[in-house]
């Protein structure tokens, strides 16, 4: 059942050593912009032992230019788990997914509603999602139309991906490659704010999810079933006020009890 972040006790908040993040409606403000103050929390958040990585659906150009200004040292994975690397900079890992199903399925849906599909320019920098928006047609509408790809809702665009592609599959996977594969599901915090990071909250059992009221009441109240912790405040500054916590309680745990 969904708590309060300020459950998050002084001995789960020292045995953390990664918080793997989102970005969009996680990280920004409603200007869909990054703030100073959050851009310092996470600097904290490295300064106190704690590695901080990005698993989001942005590309992968986009977010290794987030990671570097940023200057966190955790993984970075893309598209929504499609494309990942450990850091910064670093190789690709392989992951053997597939962009044919989601191209095959972007086709599809444009020959049966070709006035409501339209494509994002980004979608050239992809390698294994594919982004759209769909304009006047329900999403219910066109899954009903998929095989072997999966449409998944942000809450910001559209993702058609291989069917089983998730964030949180991805970020297991990884887990063997980190501190030489020490790590275990327990020792990382994931944050998120859409039925995007569903995987993440499913897979991991110490999961924040942060408050993003541009979301619909029935998407937010998935989450909330599935979801360990949850922020007061929302978008960027319930990542800083739940992160702010969790530093506070590792370096005095006593004041926090
Ligand atoms: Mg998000």
């Amino acid at each position: 059942m969904i708590t309060s972040y300020r459950e998050i006790t002084p001995e789960l908040a020292r045995r953390i050593r990664l918080v793997m993040t989102d970005v969009d409606g996680t990280l920004t403000d409603a200007s869909d912009s990054i703030s100073s103050v959050v851009s310092e929390t996470v600097r904290r958040l490295e300064d106190s032992g704690v590695m901080v990585g990005l698993v989001s659906g942005r590309t992968l150009p986009g977010l290794e230019s987030l990671a570097s200004d940023l200057g966190i040292s955790g993984p970075i994975i893309a598209e929504n788990g499609g494309v990942a690397k450990l850091k910064v900079n670093g190789n690709l890992i392989a992951m053997g997914y597939s962009r044919k199903p989601a191209l095959e399925a972007l086709e599809k849906l444009r020959m049966m509603f070709p006035d409501a599909i339209k494509e994002r320019e980004d979608n050239r920098y992809r390698m294994v999602d594919v982004v759209l928006w769909s304009h006047g047609v329900d999403v219910n509408e066109l899954r009903r139309h998929l095989d072997d790809a999966e449409l998944v809702d942000s809450g910001y665009i559209l993702h058609l991906v291989q069917k089983g592609v998730s964030k949180g599959r991805t970020l297991n996977m990884l887990l063997r490659h980190i501190a030489d594969g020490q790590l275990s599901p327990a020792d990382v915090v994931v944050f998120g704010d859409s039925l995007t990071d569903l995987s993440l909250f499913e897979m991991f059992p110490h999961s924040v999810l942060i408050i993003n009221p541009r979301h619909a009441s029935e998407h937010m109240e998935r989450l909330h079933n599935v979801c360990r912790y949850v922020s007061e405040l929302s978008l960027g500054a319930g990542f800083t006020q739940v992160a702010s916590h969790i530093m506070d309680v590792r370096i005095n745990p006593e004041e926090k009890k």
